[in-house]
């Protein structure tokens, strides 16, 4: 496979009237075309963070204080807002979990799918209303002659998500990152645009960044999966490999944390403690305060990232130890 994306040791901070904040504490990770990533954590734990550097949307008091960005091998955290505004609209996009926050509300769908449309692919208007009817019958939008002249509040949420991937998808991105899109959504409509983006994916052979907290999710759509947690990237691996033996105790609580539909005396296994601080200072493994494995040496020194396999990452002194563990518990 293609590498496309690649990310090396990303440090993002906010400034603060007190503080310097770090929120993504340099982390590594690759995508490459025609796959999809999920990038799962609790809320707060650096995931959204971590898209809005790559697209270069962090909030004004956010930036990116050290690593480097490669999207197709040209550095993205060297380049302007301006540069950063073309490729935003040409070879990557974003959708988000509230499609308001990328339609306006004022202008009619067509208006909003052509103008990128004109802007960044140089057709006409006629051309671009060719085009964004193409777009909408592609992402599957019922009656899209009549959407066309609609405005988003005459939409349902639905048809407003299936809007703001057609707006992403209008110019071909390389990369596609969505971050919760389908959590405000009934399961049903979930289905369906987690569908849609995994068969656009394919026919575009985009790499896909997935953010999402929900495991069930990742399981459907991800070809692999990135833990995040306190900033930091503690496993990573092809989706079966992490499902089936989590080598990171963080890991492992998720996964017990989703709950089994084919037993209904199955207990939720929740990870107790919640995350630290954003700038708590924390010797060692920053999971340490709510490991269950943890030793004297997880207390004190951070953890390396550790192989388990070619494509299977830990960050964990005990990984050997978390799959141990993990048969003793399926066996009691
Ligand atoms: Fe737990 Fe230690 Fe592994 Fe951290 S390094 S996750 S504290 S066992
Ligand atoms: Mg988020």
């Amino acid at each position: 496979m293609e590498q496309l994306l690649q990310v090396n040791n990303l440090v993002t901070q906010f400034r603060t009237a007190e503080d310097n904040l770090t929120a993504v504490r340099g982390i590594s990770f690759s995508v490459n075309k025609g796959e999809t990533l999920c990038i799962v954590g609790e809320s707060g734990c650096g995931k959204s963070i971590t898209s809005l550097s790559l697209m270069g949307l962090l909030p004004s008091n956010g930036s990116i204080s050290s690593g480097s960005i490669k999207l197709n091998d040209e550095e993205l955290t060297s380049k302007t807002e301006e540069e950063l505004r073309r490729l935003r609209g040409n070879k990557m996009s974003m959708i988000f979990q509230e499609p308001m926050t990328a339609l306006n509300p004022v202008f009619t769908i067509g208006y909003q799918l052509r103008e990128p449309l004109m802007i960044h692919r140089n057709m006409s208007k006629r051309e671009a209303d060719v085009k964004a009817l193409d777009l909408l019958n592609q992402v599957g939008i019922p009656d899209p002659k009549k959407r066309l002249k609609q405005y988003p509040h005459e939409l349902s949420g639905g048809m407003r998500q299936r809007v703001m991937i057609a707006m992403a998808l209008a110019c071909k991105p390389s990369l596609l990152i969505a971050d919760e899109p389908t959590t405000a959504l009934d399961v049903t409509i979930q289905a369906q645009i987690l569908d849609l983006i995994d068969d656009l994916k394919q026919e575009l052979d985009m790499g896909v960044i997935f953010v999402t907290h929900d495991m069930g999710v990742v399981a459907e759509i991800a070809d692999r999966v990135m833990v995040m947690y306190a900033g930091e990237v503690v496993e990573v691996g092809e989706v079966e490999e992490v499902f089936n033996a989590p080598k990171h105790p963080y890991t492992k609580g998720l996964l017990a944390s989703v709950p089994n539909v084919d037993d209904e005396f199955h207990q939720l296994e929740s990870i107790s403690g919640s995350l630290p601080n954003i700038n708590e200072k924390i010797d060692g493994c920053r999971f340490h305060k709510r490991c269950p494995l943890a030793t004297d040496q997880c207390r004190e020194q951070s953890p390396p990232i550790f192989s388990v396999s070619e494509t299977h990452q830990s960050k964990c002194w005990l990984q050997q130890e978390v799959t141990e563990n993990d048969k003793s518990t399926a066996t009691s």
